[in-house]
């Protein structure tokens, strides 16, 4: 007797990919389906630009590492804690096991926040990307200019989208 496999919830098409993020850290991309590495790739940095503001910066020479795996959903709670359902990876011959591509996402490099783009005040270059930096004292959300090294105040991108009830 084969059971229908079980279809885990959670997963939102980001560039047509199902696709969520997993583990303590949310250190881990997977999709449901196997997805070439220009696909998926593309799936995580639209995730990360409408879910958390932020662009990734592949460090130069190394690739983020895409992985088409395969998985077993298990509904039952696990270590006490009962959570929607967890993964295991297997091979493709476990029963139950589906396709899945994951990517690391401490493989993907350096991460970098979106804000509204201005000009720096100094040197006029635009810039679209800030951090949180020390400022008088504190830590302020500010642009770095690349050209002069000026900062300043910058608006996530995020911060926008939420005022103006702007989704994907
Ligand atoms: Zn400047």
């Amino acid at each position: 007797m084969t059971e229908a496999p079980y279809t885990p919830t959670g997963f939102s098409p980001f560039r047509g990919v199902p696709l969520t993020v997993i583990g303590e850290d949310g250190e881990i991309f997977l999709a449901l389906g196997h997805h070439d590495d220009s696909r998926m790739l593309a799936a995580v940095a639209a995730f990360h630009r409408t879910e958390y503001g932020m662009r990734h910066l592949p460090e130069p020479g190394e690739q983020p590492a895409v992985a088409r795996t395969w998985a077993l959903f298990t509904q039952d709670e696990f270590e006490g804690e009962n959570y929607e359902w967890y993964v295991t990876f297997t091979g493709p011959l476990t029963p139950g096991a589906q396709p899945v591509t994951r990517v690391d996402d401490d493989t993907l490099g350096d991460h970098q926040f979106l804000a509204r783009p201005t000009r720096c005040p100094r040197c006029r270059r635009m810039s679209g990307a800030a951090d949180t930096r020390p400022h008088d004292g504190g830590l302020a959300f500010r642009h770095r200019c690349r050209t002069c090294t000026t900062t300043w105040p910058a608006t996530h991108r995020q911060l926008l989208a939420a005022a103006s009830g702007g989704g994907r």
